[in-house]
């Protein structure tokens, strides 16, 4: 009787130290208040709670689908990463050298509308294009590529469509992971900042590459100068004291000057083209964009509205949740734009850019 007594003792016992030590376990992960975090994570002192901190990678993957301060942050741009995705594969698959590959997933991939089936494949990575588009206008004949069918190269669209990804991608990896531990923190909120950097250099490409085509020492100089720029940025970005809360103004700045240095080319684009009827849709887009982004930037720059009412925004509608949805919003715009580039390049090939470039020399010479 006494040993059932004390066997039923040991039994409870036993349970109740597996229920304190479940206890700590969830103790260990539970989520934070802002003062409770380590002093790596205090970004934001209106965001007050829902932190999660110095949690296991395993633990950090599955939050992805719990409510935290970051689960937001995390899916804005990680639904931005898969709708770029998608765009990707729409054009891959006008491209016949890899159309095939996508076979299996053709039933649910609607074929571009704007690019037709008569796509040449020998102009998809062909840097060459530009030259024999570049000798046929100055040959002063009529064959541009509009009236030989032909198109002209993509890897400058495929190049914006890829640095928006990553710059995605890192981003949600940044926010999902970056509470794992003060190193894996660092090295992930300069890929974050990296990514931006590859995603501002990577949307120059479609609009300089398609204006200045028929124009290759502009084109060449308004690319490598936007590339070196973007380089210096990076490079600048990686060293881990520029990447700290207190520089937060300073990056907003690296990354607006490296976006506005843009407004030199645009420039020059729209007194190349002023009579191109095209114009007004592509600055329209462009408009937007830079709209969107440096509403975007104001937002992560004053923290608003956290600051109004901090702890009121700590699971939803806090600035940087705000900034995501710009961002997306301004890389859509300028996926617009980029189309309407493609196209309108596509259309007339290099008679029209060649005889309005020429236009404009001949006039500032006289
Ligand atoms: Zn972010």
């Amino acid at each position: 009787m006494k040993n059932n007594i004390s066997k039923k003792k040991k039994n409870k016992e036993h349970k109740k130290k597996k229920e304190s030590s479940n206890m700590k376990e969830e103790k260990v992960y539970k989520l934070l208040r802002y003062e409770e975090l380590p002093e790596y994570m205090k970004e934001n002192e209106f965001i007050l709670a829902h932190y999660r901190a110095e949690w296991p990678l395993k633990h950090a993957a599955r939050s992805l689908f719990s409510w935290h301060n970051e689960t937001l942050n995390v899916w804005t741009h990680l639904l931005g990463f898969l709708l770029f995705l998608g765009l990707t594969l729409v054009h891959l698959r006008d491209i016949p050298q890899v159309s095939h590959l996508l076979d299996p997933f053709s039933w649910y991939i609607p074929s571009n509308t704007i690019e037709n089936s008569s796509y040449n494949p020998g102009k998809l990575f062909n840097a060459e294009t530009k030259a024999s588009l570049a000798s046929s206008s100055s040959s002063s004949s009529s064959s541009s590529s509009s009236s030989s069918g032909s198109q002209s190269t993509r890897w400058p669209f495929f190049i914006f469509l890829s640095g928006s990804m990553f710059c995605l991608l890192s981003s949600s990896a940044c926010h999902l992971f970056s509470c794992h531990s003060h190193g894996l923190n660092l090295l992930l909120i300069r890929v974050d900042y990296a990514g931006i950097a590859v995603m501002i250099v990577a949307s120059f490409f479609p609009p300089i590459y398609y204006i200045f085509q028929c124009d290759t020492h502009w084109q060449l100089l308004y690319l490598s100068s936007i590339t070196a720029l973007g380089l210096l940025a990076v490079v600048n970005l990686l060293s881990p004291h520029l990447s700290t809360p207190k520089f937060r103004s300073y990056r907003a700045l690296l990354f607006s000057a490296m976006a506005f240095s843009g407004i030199i080319p645009a420039v020059h684009a729209v007194v190349v083209n002023w009579s191109e009827p095209r114009r007004n849709i592509t600055l329209a887009y462009e408009l937007a964009m830079a709209l969107f982004y440096v509403t975007g930037t104001v937002f992560y720059v004053t923290r608003v509205p956290e600051r109004w009412n901090p702890g009121a925004f700590d699971l939803a509608g806090h600035s940087h949740q705000i900034f995501h949805l710009f961002v997306i919003a301004g890389a859509l715009a300028h996926y617009a734009a980029a189309l309407v580039f493609l196209e309108w390049r596509d259309s007339i090939g290099c008679d029209h850019q060649g005889k309005s470039s020429s236009i404009i020399t001949a006039t500032m010479i006289s």
